[in-house]
This record gives structure tokens, sequence and C-alpha cells, in this order.
């Protein structure tokens, strides 16, 4: 048995709940860093806070019609568990499923705690402990914990609103207006007519499966977007499956995909007119010589400048040519009594629009964080090898590739959190801070993305320098090398044990330390 990080002594004598390690959010990620705390930090005693009444995060809040992923399940699984399943790019129900059978599977959800929403946080460097404090249970009463390191699983985005900017004359609107991350259960779309505001991967999914049974559905964008089609069945691996252990088949599917999608990347960074021609092309040969291709598909941005969108099958193109759905790009102008004005004077009749205007991105769902007593601008701090954060104590975040499936990095996120854990473990300390003390470190956005819901949130977000290990790396191949083999002495991770006692250290400045010691790993 390990060693607890940080036996904690109470406070005025009140024995307060502790964990070593304490993981906010079950969706995906909090999912996956149970399995490797558990399996890689046995000893250690954990917990992981929901906010909400199950598991699942994204794939269980979102509800609207197709809701699927837009990356194939053999990188979006975890590295643990085989996704056996025919479609490789799946259903959110599917996805949902194979979250609560993880869970389920490995005993992670013995150690969820719902409705325990964690709102703020606050590290005391003299004991090395951080006090965690969340609301608990439908009336929402105010408690804490503690724990030696905080581990933060809690998405992107604001769960509580979608962004939706306002549209004039939305009051006059005698339909619904309805926001994707709020779907009602029971709304009825059979033979209505149907506008979805947008251009991304909800609104791509959205159409083709509301025109199934919708009277019409109009996508009106106001720029469009790179649109790619891929089988949602990936042949080769549901044939690779039946030849080889579930294991083994799955593990080599994840590495070809893995690896096709890293060069595809590079490709279009290196060459980004060959690449746009080849996604268009491949878009008119689906819609036809006819099809306004240049005005309705053709991107004024080169391509990964934002996220691509996938389609399964073809099926925006199907539904198109099939005349069920529409594309206009436009503006708009109003909202009527019928529907939509637009900017160029056309009008779009609706009985229902979907605002399909994105999400709210959120950094670690609003979290406020003190470092000995004094309040963190997470925004001023630089995001260390794209999880931690400069002069912030045993705390580390979960967020994914932009490039790639979400859970390649929040696998090896977790893997080096426990890494770093059983490192201080061997070394005797308490304590790991990044530290930025290069005056010459200049900053820049986290994320190198041009969309417009990433541009509004990353100025809340830390910021990257660019160089190791401030530098994020879009990379699973180089992360996997340095988060699953490099050295964790790097010369930037202080660690230090901590002095009970002993006044706290003054100042939270970018994250000079108390104490720099080093450690042997
Ligand atoms: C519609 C949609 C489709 C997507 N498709 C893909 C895809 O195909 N491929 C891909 O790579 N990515 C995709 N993404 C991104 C997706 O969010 C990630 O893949 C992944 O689901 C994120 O998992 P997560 O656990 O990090 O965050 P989330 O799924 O957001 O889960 C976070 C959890 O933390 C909880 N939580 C939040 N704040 C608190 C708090 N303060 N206290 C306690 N609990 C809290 C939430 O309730 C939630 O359960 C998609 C996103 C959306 C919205």
């Amino acid at each position: 048995m390990q060693q607890t990080v940080n036996p904690v002594p109470p406070i005025n004598g009140a024995q307060q709940e502790h964990f070593d390690v304490l993981i906010v959010g079950a969706g995906l990620s909090g999912i996956g860093a149970g399995f490797h705390l558990q399996s890689r930090l046995p000893g250690k005693t954990h917990a992981i806070f929901e906010a909400r009444e199950d598991l699942g995060g994204t794939w269980d809040l979102f509800r609207y019609p197709g809701v699927r992923s837009d990356s194939d399940m053999f990188t979006l699984g975890f590295s643990f568990r085989p996704w056996t399943q025919a479609k490789a790019i799946a259903d959110g129900p599917a996805i949902l499923a194979y979250l609560h059978e993880t869970a389920a599977d490995h005993g992670i959800d013995r150690h969820i705690r719902y409705r325990r929403r964690v709102t703020r946080a606050a590290w005391d460097s003299s004991r090395s402990v951080w006090t965690v404090d969340y609301e608990d249970g439908a009336d929402r009463r105010s408690r804490s914990v503690t724990c030696g390191f905080l581990y933060m699983c809690a998405g992107y985005y604001n769960y509580a609103q979608g962004y939706r900017p306002d549209f004039p004359g939305e009051e006059r609107f005698g339909g619904l207006i309805v926001h994707p991350q709020h779907w009602p259960a029971d709304l009825d779309y059979q033979g209505k007519r149907v506008v979805v505001i947008g251009s991304g991967a909800t609104a791509v999914t959205l159409v083709p499966a509301m025109a199934a049974t919708a009277a019409q559905v109009t996508m009106l964008q106001r720029s469009p977007t790179y649109i790619v089609s891929r089988p949602a069945e990936d042949g080769f691996a549901n044939r690779l499956r039946r030849l080889l252990p579930a294991k083994l088949a799955y593990a080599i599917v994840r590495w070809r995909n893995v690896l096709g999608q890293m060069v595809f990347f590079n490709m279009a960074r290196k060459n980004p007119e060959k690449v746009k021609a080849g996604i268009i092309d491949l878009v008119r040969q689906e819609l036809g010589p006819d099809f306004d291709v240049a005005t309705h598909f053709t991107p004024r941005y080169n391509p990964w400048d934002q996220r691509l969108c996938l389609v399964p099958d073809a099926d925006l193109f199907a539904a198109i040519r099939a005349g069920a759905a529409s594309v206009v790009t436009d503006q708009v102008e109003s909202f009527t009594e019928t529907g939509v004005a637009l900017k160029s004077g056309g009008h779009l009749a609706a009985d229902i629009i979907v605002t399909a205007t994105g999400l709210d991105m959120q950094l670690m769902s609003g979290l406020e964080v003190t470092v000995d007593g004094q309040a963190v601008d997470l925004a001023r701090t630089f995001s260390y090898k794209g999880m931690m954060y400069s002069g912030v104590p045993n705390l580390a975040s979960s967020f994914g590739y932009t490039n790639a499936s979400w859970t390649l990095k929040a696998d090896l996120t977790a893997e080096y959190v426990c890494r770093l854990i059983n490192a201080m473990d061997r070394g005797g300390y308490t304590e790991c801070r990044p530290v930025s003390d290069d005056p010459a470190l200049e900053p820049a956005p986290m994320l190198d993305f041009s969309s417009g819901y990433v541009k509004r949130g990353l100025v809340h977000f830390p910021k990257q320098g660019v160089r190791a290990p401030w530098r994020i790396h879009q990379n699973y191949a180089l992360d996997l090398l340095a988060f699953r083999y490099g050295r964790l002495n790097d010369g930037v991770m202080r660690f230090s044990r901590a002095r009970l006692g002993a006044a706290a250290p003054s100042g939270f400045e970018h994250g000079l330390a108390k104490v720099a010691a080093t450690v042997d790993a």
C-alpha cells in the first residue's frame, strides 16, 4: 500500500472528509481519471464529485435529434476499454451506454458522489491541502471537503447555458425557439418547417436527422464550414474484430486512426490549398455540378483553422439531394412573426427555429481558485503541458485535443497525474507546482483556432508559451512520449513539503515557489 499524499491534520480538532485525490466531473474525462487512479494508485483514497444526477457529462446532457460523435469511437473510446460496436461514428445514446458500462464494470461508479457542485478551491501551502467548497443536493447546502490533489474533469463549457446571441425581433416570433443544449424531450417537429441557425457540428447533425420527418429543414449559416463525409461503419475494424481478440483489434485500429488523423492534419497545415481543393471536390461530387458549392461549402479560412465537421455516410448531402434539407448562406436581419428575415432581403418561413449557435466556453466550470488566500486569475497563468496552471499547486485539469479525439489527451493527462503523485510519494513531497519564472516567456492564446466561440472563450483561459512545457502540442504522439516517459523534474515543476505550522508563504505571483526541490524522476 502506498502512503497517502498528505495526511491532513484536523483544523481546530474538527474532522473533515478528506481524499488524497478529488476528481470533479463524471463525464468521459472523470470516468477515465477514476480508472487510471484506481489502477495506478490503488492505495490512494479518491472520490468523483458530479454536479448532475447521472454520469456521462456531454453525452448525457445533449439530447437533440441525431446527437452523435464527430470523431471515431476507436479514438474517442478509452485506451483501456475497446469499442466493440459496429458503428465507428456513434450515436449519443450508444456513447452514454459505453460510459455507464465502463463505470460499472470497473467499479468506478462506486466513487461517484452525485449532486455535488464544486464551486471554490483554496490551497493552503503550509498544510499542502485544498479545501474544496461544494453545493450539496437539491437544496444546494454549502459543504466542504479537503484533498491533497484536485483533478478537474469538468469539461470546457457552461452546463447551465449555451451560447446564444440575441436576435432582433425574437419576441415577435410566433413559433418555438430551441437551443440544442436544452432540447425539449417532447418536441414534435414532424411536418414542421424548421430553420437551424448555425453551421457547426451540431447544425450538420441536426439538419439530416430532423429532415427525416420535418416538412422542410433549412440550415441558415453566416459562413460555410469544411464538411467531410466518412462511413459510419469502419469495415476494416469490424473485420479485424472478428479475426483478433477485441483488445488487439482495438489497439490496431486506434493507432491507425491516430496516425491517419495526424498525417491529414499536417497535410492541411503544410498544403492548405491542396487539402481545401480536395475537400470541396468531394462535396461537389456529392451535390452535383449544379449546386452552388462555392457559396455554401467553401469556407473563407483554411482547413483546421477551425474544427472540421464530419458527417457519417454523407447524410447531410443526401438530405440536400433529396430536397428535404437546404442551405442558405446569409445573415439574420431579424426574427418575424412567421420566421427569419434575412439581410439579403429574403425570408425563411419557420414553425421552429433552432439556434445551433454554439457553446459558452468556460474554464473548469468557473471554479474560484485561491492560493494561500490570494485569488488566482487563471487567465493570467500559463498552461503547463495543457493540464496545470503556473503557480497553482496540485491541480490538474483535463482538456482534450482540438484536432483529434478528446479522450486521447484525457487518457494521457490521467496517466501523467498518476506519475506525478507517485513521484511525490517516493520523494516524500506533498506539493508540486509548475513555476514560470522566465521573463521572456511570451503569452499566446491557449488554442490556435479561429472559431467564434473559441475566440470568445479564450480570454478567460490560461495562455501558452512557445516552448515546452508551456507549449500545447496538439499532437498525441509527442504528448505520449512527453507524458509517459518525459522527466517530471523538468526544472519548471517544483516539488516541496508541507511546513505545517509555518506561516503561509507570501504572494501568488505566477508561481514563485516557496521551496524549490528536486525529485528523482
Ligand atoms: C454535442 C457534442 C459532441 C461532441 N463530440 C465530440 C467528438 O465526437 N469527439 C470529441 O473528441 N469531442 C467531442 N465533443 C467534446 C466533448 O465534450 C468531449 O469529447 C468529452 O465528452 C468531454 O468530456 P469531459 O468529461 O472532459 O467533459 P464533459 O463531458 O463536459 O463532462 C464534465 C462533467 O463534469 C461535471 N461538472 C462540471 N462542473 C462541475 C462542478 N463544478 N462540480 C461538479 N461537477 C461538475 C458535469 O456535470 C459533467 O458531468 C463533443 C461535445 C459536444 C457538446
